[in-house]
């Protein structure tokens, strides 16, 4: 057994990673399968090939690899009767993250991808026990790096940074060499001849060198996102695969729609980047963003949804009663309906290093938890709104003092009367009109100190905070809707239902066949459950919109 799985959760978890199925189960799924035979020393599956599904071995020895930093195959598991291959690439017949070879001839059943998900819905306990195999392999393969790409650069580099930060949002294996201490990344550079300042470069699994990489150019190295066909018409293109595009992708995929989800950065949006999601229903000990959203995900692709990730759709327009959607670089969609689902970011402030605070010291809200954190300390809270108004009154109830940050000369200006007065009254709130945030310290990712400086005055303050609150407004992601006349409010946030003036579902956009869902609506509430019931909702409104149509002879 090689050190990879010593550490591994597929050494914890290693009877449900590497199941095997009975003589029954394998019956069980022969109709979904076609007969291989294999001789000894035969390549099964190269990494990065794409478009293979599971393969269950009958007879035979099958040895699963995988490739290290410098190319050499490492063992993972050696499949025999009854064990299967494949991880999550697989539900999607995205290329493979590992080799596999014949060790002696072999006997097997190959299942394509789209037959695989067919199995995975038909054979209900059968398809747990698979899919909880393959989400345990790529588990695997992310603790160890395995089968993705390698990026050669400094720890520090921002752009090393950022394609890190790529991948690990996409749920994809990645490994990092730092030519400072690591000998293996001075001989690369010396052997690909790269200057320091063409620095990182990414070694794809396939062999190709990317030289400091765009997401797209390395996501299309990697096979995570392919083009996309032309010809095709989805019943349903849904923008954004945060928690109300992932929802509207389960539900629709799951009652039979082709769904495509396009999302330009990764799949999760704001939840995903949540360190703990509490108030989720069902998770009693919370869960983080990243691990709820990777099994939406998943649940999305095991129905059939495809996903185009990093796609950015850059226009919606209507063409002979479908929807195309631009996607540059001359790609577009085109689906009989379309979900908005492009949320919203909430406005940061714009301090140099506020990113390194963020997991632990910066919040964008002020629940109990975030008030247990703030027990008896001094905190800061910048924003001038009623939100602003009552999270300060509520931290006030938890921390010892709170500096209330306001850019304006007053707070009467943006605030409602009763929540000046309330905050007037609280003796551990000071209010310092015309501030600004100029820089904050710390270390290890947990905030010291912040610096404000008044605007007349000039005058700076120092304190000793370690949680930093900011209400200071969300701006949603509808640029790119400018032009297809979808109406919006002032703020930019889509208008739908009664607030478009019509007798029309709620989630309806003034485009008949356009929904809108999650933070991106006007006026829905910002939380993970509420963006989710309405990606369901949006699904029932879709096969109402769409039996309307057929009813009217629309096609
Ligand atoms: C730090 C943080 C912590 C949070 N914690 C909680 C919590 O504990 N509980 C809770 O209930 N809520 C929490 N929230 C709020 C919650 O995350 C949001 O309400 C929720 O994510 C909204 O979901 P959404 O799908 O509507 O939009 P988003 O999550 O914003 O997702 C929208 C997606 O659309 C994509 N997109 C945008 N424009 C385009 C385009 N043109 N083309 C393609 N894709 C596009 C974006 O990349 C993004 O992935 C938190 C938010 C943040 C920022």
């Amino acid at each position: 057994m090689s050190d990879f799985l010593a550490q591994s959760v597929l050494d914890t978890r290693r009877h449900q990673a590497f199941p095997t199925l009975s003589p029954a189960d394998i019956e069980r799924v022969r109709r979904f399968g076609k007969p291989r035979s294999y001789a000894a020393g035969d390549t099964l599956v190269s990494t990065g090939e794409a478009g293979h599904g599971l393969t269950i071995i009958l007879a035979g020895k099958v040895d699963i690899t995988q490739r290290d930093r410098a190319g050499q195959p490492t063992l993972i598991v050696t499949h025999e009767a009854g064990s299967f291959m494949g991880e999550l690439a697989q539900l999607a017949g995205r290329p493979s993250l590992v080799d596999a070879h014949a060790q002696e001839p072999v006997e097997a059943l190959e299942i394509p991808p789209d037959r695989l998900r067919a199995l995975l819905i038909a054979e209900a306990d059968l398809g747990e026990r698979i899919m909880r195999a393959l989400i345990l392999r790529r588990v695997g393969l992310l603790e160890s790096g395995g089968g993705g790409p390698v990026i050669v650069g400094r720890a520090e580099s921002g752009d090393v940074l950022r394609l890190q930060g790529f991948l690990r949002r996409n749920g994809h294996p990645q490994q990092t060499l730092n030519p400072d201490t690591d000998e293996e990344a001075k001989a690369l550079i010396e052997r690909f001849d790269v200057h320091p300042e063409q620095l990182p470069i990414v070694l794809c699994p396939g062999g190709q060198l990317l030289r400091n990489p765009g997401e797209e150019e390395l996501a299309r190295c990697i096979g995570l996102v392919g083009p996309i066909d032309p010809a095709r018409v989805y019943d349903v293109a849904i923008v954004g695969a945060g928690p109300a595009g992932l929802a509207t992708a389960v539900y629709a995929a799951s009652e039979g729609l082709s769904a495509l989800v396009l999302d330009c950065r990764a799949f999760g949006g704001q939840a995903g980047a949540s360190s703990r999601i509490e108030n989720y229903l069902g998770f009693p000990t919370g869960i983080t963003g990243m691990a709820l959203m990777a099994r939406a995900y998943n649940q999305a692709q095991k129905f059939g949804a495809e996903m185009a990730i990093p796609d950015e759709v850059k226009s919606l327009a209507v063409r002979d009663d479908r929807f195309v959607l631009n996607v540059g670089n001359g790609e577009t969609v085109t689906a009989r309906g379309v979900v908005i689902a492009s949320g919203a970011r909430y406005r940061r402030l714009p301090v140099a290093n506020l990113d390194a605070f963020e997991a632990t010291s910066i919040h964008y809200w002020a629940s109990p938890l975030e008030g247990k954190l703030c027990a008896e300390q001094e905190v800061a809270l910048v924003g001038a709104g009623n939100s602003a108004g009552q999270a300060t009154v509520f931290l006030a109830t938890q921390a010892r003092k709170v500096w209330l940050l306001v850019r304006g000369a007053s707070l009467e200006a943006s605030m409602s009367r009763y929540l000046v007065d309330r905050i007037n009254g609280l003796s551990n709130v000071e209010v310092v009109t015309g501030a600004q945030v100029t820089a904050l310290d710390g270390h290890d990712g947990m905030l010291e100190t912040v610096r404000w400086r008044r605007g007349k005055t000039g005058e700076e303050t120092q304190r000793p905070i370690r949680h930093l609150f900011l209400f200071i407004g969300a701006e949603p992601n509808t640029d790119w809707l400018a032009g297809s006349g979808i109406a919006r409010d002032n703020k930019g946030f889509v208008l739908t239902g009664p607030r478009i003036g019509l007798d029309v579902h709620p989630l309806r956009t003034s485009q008949r066949g356009v929904f809108a869902v999650g933070d991106v609506r006007a006026d829905s509430t910002k939380r993970v459950a509420a963006a989710v019931g309405e990606g369901a909702q949006a699904v029932a409104a879709l096969h109402a919109y769409f039996a309307a149509s057929t009813r009217e002879g629309r096609p």
